[in-house]
């Protein structure tokens, strides 16, 4: 848990979300400001700044985020999506705690805006 941040409040239920699914070490849920017809939000629970930050003894904890991104969208029915993770102010990021954007519904270029 870091101190001040807002998904870390919304891992610990102190600040609500609207849950699509969870499991012990991680959370998804709908983003506030949707960027296409399903846009969830996929973090870890515990805190990391952004994937820039990652150690090698964060693999485990990473390849479970992935998969259960993968199982979130099966979940949703979803067969084409993309995942998104911006690195950075520079390239998009505004929370600064590891989210995994699953968006889906509508058509995406490439390469991406
Ligand atoms: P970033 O720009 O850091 O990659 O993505 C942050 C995302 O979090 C944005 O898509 C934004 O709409 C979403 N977001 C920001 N605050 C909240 C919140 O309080 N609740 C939810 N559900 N999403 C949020
Ligand atoms: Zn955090």
């Amino acid at each position: 848990m870091s101190e001040n941040c807002l998904f870390c409040k919304i891992a610990s239920k102190a600040i609500a979300a609207k849950v699509v699914a969870e499991d012990d070490g991680n959370l998804a849920f709908w983003d506030l400001n949707p960027q296409a017809p399903t846009h969830v939000l996929v973090i870890p629970k515990g805190h990391l700044g952004r994937i820039g930050e990652a150690q090698p003894q964060d693999q485990e904890r990473l390849g479970r985020l992935m998969l259960f991104a993968a199982q979130v969208a099966e979940q949703l029915g979803l067969k084409d999506y993309r995942l998104v993770i911006n690195n950075g102010a520079g390239a998009g990021q505004t929370v600064f705690h590891l989210h995994l954007h699953l968006l889906a519904g509508r058509e995406f270029s490439w390469p991406p805006g």
